[in-house]
């Protein structure tokens, strides 16, 4: 059974003095079984964030705290190169990063070559990645969503290893408790901050994709098991159209999720795909609150 995953992007919002009040605020109003709660703030609140969310009134009854994200990270383990932080400088203060967001793609110029390197940094530092993907509204309107998504997914994974795709039973079930090492968040670029989000239906339709693609790159075992998420202009109001599918995993959230209402509203719809999703499997509750 995938991971549910609802995933904050504060893009650059927040400041050291205040965000880790705002994720303790957005932790303790978003407690929610079965749902894996992510914050990726910008690095210079990554550790305000940490010290915030480790209080036990952000912990779920089922033992699910708050996990910390970067929202970038450099593809060299070190070096000359001035203001970038690399992977490893991560460990410790957090535990996931977002890897090929369409920002970084179009401020930074970064290419699907680039993030793959990102992504096996990353990787080698035990972070969990969160690989965004996502095409231009030109692109969908001339039918070549799907292989946009499918030319970013091979740049971005060639050179991965098929093997860390398949889990033994330990790590599988150590894996549905702090999440895989690769999630995909698909988010056509054209509804990220805009207020346009993609119908539920073309969501899914991608999500599918994204799975026969990963299988078609030589990753058999990333199909079924590979969480996906949809990004774009997620709101407590949006959500329900993308949970209804049974591809789609959750959500990275951006403007809202610097909202608690807006963010306990999310991973709330979030709380009740997930216990469907248990009760499908015959997996019994543990304890609610
Ligand atoms: C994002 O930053 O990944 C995002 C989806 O932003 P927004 O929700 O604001 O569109």
């Amino acid at each position: 059974m995938r991971n549910v995953i609802v995933a904050a992007n504060w893009k650059m919002h927040t400041t050291p003095a205040d965000a880790g009040e705002l994720a303790r605020t957005i932790g303790a109003r978003s407690r929610t079984p079965g749902v894996l709660r992510v914050i990726c703030p910008p690095f210079v609140c990554l550790a305000a964030v940490r010290d915030a969310l480790v209080g036990p009134d952000v912990v779920a009854a089922d033992g699910n705290g708050v996990a910390v994200g970067a929202q970038n990270v450099h593809h060299e383990a070190a070096g000359a190169y001035t203001g970038e932080v690399a992977a490893t400088m991560l460990v410790g203060l957090a535990s996931w990063v977002i890897v090929g967001h369409s920002e970084r793609r179009r401020d930074a110029a970064e290419t699907d070559d680039l993030i793959g390197r990102k992504l096996r940094a990353a990787r080698a530092a035990g972070l969990r990645a969160i690989l965004c993907v996502g095409e231009q509204l030109d692109e969908r309107q001339a039918g070549r969503a799907e292989s946009v998504v499918e030319r970013q997914l091979g740049g971005a994974l060639a050179g991965t290893d098929p093997g860390l795709f398949s889990m033994t039973d330990a790590q599988a079930a150590a894996a549905s408790a702090v999440g895989p090492w690769l999630t995909i968040a698909y988010e056509p670029v054209w509804a990220i901050g805009t207020g346009l989000t993609a119908r539920g239906s073309d969501a899914a339709a991608m999500a599918t994709a994204i799975r026969v693609t990963l299988a078609r790159l030589g990753f058999p075992d990333a199909g079924e098991g590979v969480p996906v998420l949809y990004g774009g202009s997620v709101t407590s109001a949006s959500i329900d159209e993308f949970l209804a599918e049974p591809a789609i995993d959750g959500a990275l959230v951006g403007g809202a999720s610097l909202k608690p209402d807006e963010m306990a509203g999310i991973v709330a719809r979030a709380g009740l795909t997930a216990a469907a999703r248990r009760a499908q499997a015959g997996i019994v509750a543990g304890p609610t609150n």
